[in-house]
């Protein structure tokens, strides 16, 4: 196939530290075995490639390509791959390569073997024209999913991995999600198509994602800066406290400052990444209200189909999470347009004719 000898740009971490950043010419990647060659559609940027960018995330393996929240279309196919075929919309999980042998991959709970390679972290993602994945990650498409609507799965699936896997979430249930960014909205509406009660918080910056959360589905939103969330929760749950907080902020304030509303015996699911390995998290409360805290890191097989379902039933407003799409050559005003905060999710579209 032609593919074989052509390059293609790609958006690279070349090295640790701040930006470290390239865009520059590879080689289109080879298909074998059971490896399916994507033509990438879109792919979404993730606060955790901003981490990157800022060298904040110790990548193990530089240089690699950035992109892990993609769609596409399957170009090409190895011999051993007998599920997809050349043709097919598609989308992947970001597990590439795993032991197959540890006991979490006997459980199919990729995201926890120690020897795990992800697309975009440690083996070249999708923030280029073509990306190699593993037969096994791929999932096809409903024909009524965008290829842009596809782009959230992967963040859709950490999600639905917090909420369904880390904790049940149910119908009756009062709940607190913290920090109204792309996942915090994410999860608002999973709570919202379970049914539950969401109390959505932030500060007064996130003014403009705060009323998106309404429109989105929130009973409640709250800045924090003028608003004072112990009153609001008393008032809602009846001194109780919520049944469970999710944090998609990754910050410590924040997640101290509701610890205490949680009911006793209640579920802390902590999605949200802190800048710092060591935070003062609020113990005395953990304790004393006998608090599962929880963590929850990225997903696993099981969480896909629901993401994939959800999305196709329509059930997230995908014009409303997506804000910007930027050609891949215009990647660093795409990331700076993350930066800025402004945006809910950013989308870099590959082969783009210029
Ligand atoms: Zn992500
Ligand atoms: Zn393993």
């Amino acid at each position: 196939m032609q593919t074989k000898t052509k390059t293609m740009n790609a958006v690279i971490k070349a090295a640790e530290g701040y930006d470290q950043m390239e865009f520059s010419e590879i080689a289109v990647p080879k298909v074998t075995e059971d490896k399916v060659l994507i033509k990438v559609a879109y792919t979404g940027i993730c606060g955790s490639d901003i981490h990157t960018f800022k060298g904040e995330y110790k990548n193990p393996t530089t240089p690699v390509v950035l992109g892990h929240e993609f769609s596409g279309e399957v170009v090409e196919i190895g011999e051993a791959v007998t599920t997809v075929k050349v043709g097919d919309r598609v989308t992947s999980e970001t597990t590439f390569s795993v032991c197959g042998k540890c006991e979490y991959c006997q459980k199919k709970e990729y995201n926890l073997c120690p020897y795990r390679k992800g697309l975009g972290t440690q083996q070249n993602g999708s923030m280029t024209d073509y990306v190699l994945a593993r037969e096994e990650s791929i999932h096809i498409l409903p024909d009524n999913l965008s290829y842009e609507g596809a782009a959230l799965s992967e963040p859709l699936a950490c999600c639905v991995h917090a909420m369904y896997q880390k904790s049940t979430l149910e119908l009756q249930d009062k709940i607190i999600i913290i920090g109204p960014g792309p996942i915090g909205l994410l999860l608002l509406q999973i709570a919202k198509e379970i049914g539950a009660y969401v109390v959505m918080t932030g500060i007064t910056k996130d003014k403009h994602r705060l009323e998106l959360a309404k429109k989105m589905g929130a009973d409640k939103i709250i800045d924090t800066q003028k608003d004072d969330l112990a009153t609001v929760i008393n008032e809602v749950t009846d001194q109780y406290g919520v049944d469970k907080i999710y944090d998609a902020s990754g910050s410590i304030y924040a997640v101290n400052q509701s610890l205490p509303l949680l009911r006793k015996g209640g579920t802390f699911v902590q999605v949200g990444l802190f800048k710092e390995k060591m935070n003062e998290l609020d113990i005395e409360s953990t304790i004393q209200r006998e608090i599962r805290y929880v963590g929850s890191r990225s997903q696993n097989p099981f969480d896909w189909p629901i993401a994939i379902h959800l999305l196709a039933k329509g059930a997230i407003d995908i014009q409303g999470m997506i804000t910007k799409i930027y050609p891949l050559q215009e990647w660093r005003t795409a990331f700076e347009k993350v930066m800025e905060g402004n945006e809910i999710k950013v989308l870099i579209e590959s082969n783009v004719k210029e």
